[in-house]
């Protein structure tokens, strides 16, 4: 059985968001469509039944459409509005900009999976991933930010192979 699971590459889950959120294009929000948490933040599942994780949709947004993630950075809303995914009106800033993403934090460590014992050599990466991990990086994204938002379900190590580049067999 794997332990892994593969996310949809960048321009799906782009589409997704667009799909999901009733998009105007312009200034108007767009609100997530899907599920939405006790304190009003989309969610999305990806994986399979057995193995998942939960993802915060305003963070995908500004992740699959803006990409510069920094570590340690939080995603903050410029319009007082949780459910919007809009990237125009999601900004990164520490914790002190933001005190309601303060326990998006907290809940996002929470479900950090613990990788103890796991063969990080057989972590899965699909082709569109090592892409996705080498723009990230390569607009200056942090990969230790893009690991922790999209990738923890495998080794770090895993990821700063990717970015590298070298030697890097993918399916
Ligand atoms: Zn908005």
């Amino acid at each position: 059985m794997t332990k892994h699971f593969c996310l949809p590459d960048r321009v799906d889950i782009q589409r997704e968001i667009i799909k999901k959120s009733g998009v105007v294009m312009g200034k108007e929000c767009w609100i997530w469509n899907g599920a939405i948490d006790k304190n009003g933040y989309g969610t999305r599942r990806y994986g399979t039944k057995k193995i998942n994780k939960n993802f915060f949709a305003h963070r995908l947004s500004f992740l699959v459409f803006k990409g510069e993630l920094k570590d340690g950075m939080q995603i903050n809303h410029t319009c007082d509005n949780p459910s919007c995914v809009n990237p125009v009106h999601l900004y990164q800033g520490t914790q002190a900009d933001n005190m309601a993403d303060v326990k998006d934090r907290g809940r996002g460590a929470k479900e950090k999976p613990n990788l103890q014992g796991e063969n990080h050599h057989s972590a899965k990466l699909t082709s569109k991933d090592v892409k996705f991990i080498r723009e990230h990086k390569k607009k200056g994204g942090s990969l230790r930010a893009l690991w922790k938002e999209l990738f923890n379900h495998l080794s770090y190590s895993t990821i700063l192979m990717a970015g590298r580049g070298s030697n890097w067999k993918y399916e």
